[in-house]
């Protein structure tokens, strides 16, 4: 069969928040994988992706941090665009929906489908806040809960009780946006009539029952048992792409015109590359094999949604494989930016090199089930296996050849058969990992090409030439001819998973000019003799026990931070009046003298002066303060309670303090001098 122009996608990652590894692992790090590995097949390939920037997660940001959602997303946009680059996620091109093309493309594709009436119209009854003129989405909207009674229930969800319900069902609604009433009114939508294409979809789907995965099946066949549905387009947002024709504030809904972003993303770089038309040549042919990368959260939108909308444009290609994979946890616990359960890849970057992680990430992708990352993992995979491994045999190899060849290729001898069959390695390894990528199987892909260096570690160690270079040289310039041809397999084999590795490997060989950097180079080509290599180069760093527990640590402790701001406050009291208030008599005092109560190991007994005369008073403040540490110290004490006996001790007023379950008593302090017996009201 004739190889077909490939395009690949991996999901939009939304610029609300920083790419962490659970998405690396997801859609990003496979896609890069395949994507390298094809290009070394001389295959043409183009590799897209961009932000994702609309949406109404993006303006409640914005709203919170009191900045223009153009900040938020010009934020994350660059951070995870440099992350990625960082990180080595080779895209052609990385653009973002916020784009004219973007939402040119999303427009014509609405006006299309609304001129040959494929779009249907209705009504519903929405909230709509008078003042900001614009109907409420669910998240701006706070009420009672209609089940619960729960007061800061949102318009689609309570938090207290988990029940799903209507806007329009909440108790005295209220606007996050003014704080106005909001008032109830129809809202006309735009519907994309995904029912009518239930019976196409399912031919779709059935076609490549043999070559999809099962978690991937399993999904859009329970999606298409349950039956299709028509989903609405539009949404009333003032942040989106504007539904043409209509007033503003109408705007497509994310999910409709995201997907179009692979479009616009790939006409963006024919612009650039100065053939504005060729993006049709990925799109819009036959001789197009298209491949989305996603995580398992996305499925039914490129599965059915994105492939019917394609079908209704027609002259689109559809997706021919969508390998989803499931989640990648992070130590047995999900994913989770609001309680800091993450690991964010820019920050990691700013510590360990890519190539580990990357390495990492694809022994352990949820390929098949969700996996986790662990820091443990992350130290033996770089300590055990890249380093001891891989490093450890470009190591030798690079000093024997400096020290006894003169940093230059060996002539070989004659090749016996150890020597015939570790040269075949090459031609094998090339074709087990080929099959691996084709099927979409990463991590067998890895363990293939890692059972290379496992061989040409194994080798090196079976020839002893540090023997051989004094008994039979010729013997030990052969052995050192066989494993630089490795070290070059190895540049090219370990480039889809591990390409800054692959550069230093190249680096270090100072490839001839006609050594082919192709996947079929290794079993064709060897490196001629008296080939003068270049510089030793340190491939990995070993990641110590301290390091490790350092990082595991932070995690822990970040959680730890979490768990105070789910503290629950005990209930405000019935309200009082000013007058209530007066009663008090709070005054000003220095403290004069402390001492602890005997037999007691909660009491402080302290004298405070209050200008007009000294109090006694009892506090249970022992496990908190030290007595000498109160003396001198001006506090507030209520001066007209009536006075109560602790231990055998009057104690005639209160003093002050401040107190939740983990600190306990904390004294209240003025925060500039007063004198004694100054009203505090
Ligand atoms: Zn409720």
């Amino acid at each position: 069969m004739e190889q077909k122009r490939i395009l690949v996608t991996s999901a939009l990652p939304y610029a609300n928040g920083a790419i962490h590894f659970g998405h690396l692992a997801g859609a990003y790090l496979p896609a890069d994988m395949y994507v390298r590995y094809q290009r070394l097949r001389g295959r043409d390939v183009l590799y897209i992706c961009g932000s994702d920037e609309h949406g109404v997660s993006i303006l409640i940001s914005s709203k919170n941090e009191g900045v223009t959602p153009k900040e938020i997303i010009d934020r994350y946009h660059e951070m995870n665009k440099s992350a990625f680059e960082r990180v080595g996620i080779s895209f052609d091109n990385y653009s973002r929906t916020s784009l004219p093309v973007h939402h040119e493309t999303a427009q014509e594709w609405f006006a299309d489908f609304r001129e040959r009436d494929l779009l249907t119209r209705s009504s519903e009854k929405q909230l709509y806040d008078p003042e900001a003129r614009m109907f409420l989405p669910d998240r701006f909207v706070v009420g009672t809960c209609p089940h619960c009674g729960y007061e800061r229930a949102y318009g689609d969800q309570c938090e207290n009780c988990s029940k799903y319900y209507d806007q329009t069902e909440l108790i005295h609604p209220r606007s996050l946006l003014s704080d106005a009433d909001p008032i109830v009114k129809e809202a006309q939508h735009w519907h994309f009539p995904l029912g009518d294409f239930q019976e196409k979809l399912e031919e779709y789907v059935a076609s490549h029952e043999k070559d999809w995965k099962d978690n991937v099946l399993q999904q859009v066949r329970s999606w298409l048992k349950a039956k299709l549905s028509d989903r609405p387009i539009s949404r009333d947002l003032t942040w989106g792409v504007q539904v043409p024709g209509e007033e503003e504030g109408k705007v497509l809904y994310v999910w409709f015109e995201a997907v179009l972003g692979y479009i616009s993303s790939t006409k963006e770089w024919a612009a650039r590359e100065g053939t504005p038309d060729r993006w049709k040549e990925y799109w819009c042919s036959e001789d197009t094999k298209y491949v989305a990368f996603i995580g398992k959260d996305n499925i039914v939108f490129h599965c059915l949604m994105f492939p019917a909308m394609l079908m209704a444009h027609g002259g689109y290609v559809l997706p021919d494989n969508v390998p989803a994979n499931e989640f990648l946890n992070l130590e047995g616990k999900k994913f989770s930016k609001s309680q800091n359960w993450s690991i964010e890849l820019k920050e990691f970057l700013d510590e360990y090199p890519a190539d580990p992680l990357r390495y990492t990430l694809a022994m352990n992708m949820p390929e098949t089930r969700d996996s986790d990352f662990y820091w443990k993992d992350f130290q033996a995979r770089n300590n055990n296996e890249l380093a001891d491994i891989l490093g450890n045999f470009v190591n030798r190899t690079a000093h024997f050849t400096g020290k006894h060849f003169d940093g230059a290729v060996p002539e070989s001898g004659v090749l016996d058969e150890t020597d015939e069959a570790f040269l075949a390695e090459f031609a094998k390894t090339a074709e087990m990992v080929s099959a691996n990528y084709e099927r979409y199987r990463f991590r067998d892909a890895v363990v293939s090409t890692m059972n290379l260096a496992r061989a040409a570690n194994k080798y090196f160690n079976d020839r002893e030439p540090w023997k051989t270079v004094k008994s039979d040289p010729a013997v030990c310039a052969t052995t050192l001819n066989c494993s630089l041809q490795a070290i070059y397999a190895l540049s090219v084999f370990i480039e889809p998973v591990l390409p800054f590795t692959a550069e230093k490997l190249r680096h270090f060989l100072a490839l001839p000019d006609d050594a082919p950097l192709r996947w079929d180079g290794p079993a064709e080509y060897r490196l001629p003799a008296g080939h003068k290599l270049g510089e030793k180069v340190l491939l990995f760093d070993k990641i110590d026990d301290k390091t490790v527990e350092a990082e595991t640590a932070k995690l822990g402790a970040m959680a730890a931070g979490d768990e105070e701001e789910e503290r629950t406050y005990p209930p405000l009291k019935p309200e009082i009046t000013i007058e209530d208030f007066m009663r008090l008599d709070l005054r000003t005092g220095t403290i004069r003298e402390a001492e602890k109560v005997p037999k007691s190991n909660k009491l402080i007994r302290i004298i405070v002066d209050i200008g007009s005369e000294q109090r006694q008073i009892v506090a249970g403040i022992a496990k908190q303060y030290k007595p000498e540490d109160l003396v001198g110290k001006t506090i507030v004490i209520v001066a007209n309670l009536k006075p109560a006996k602790l231990f055998g001790l009057e104690s005639q007023g209160m003093l002050l303090a401040g107190s939740t379950e983990d600190t306990g008593p904390v004294i209240l302090t003025p925060l500039s001098d007063l004198p004694d017996g100054a009203q505090v009201k």
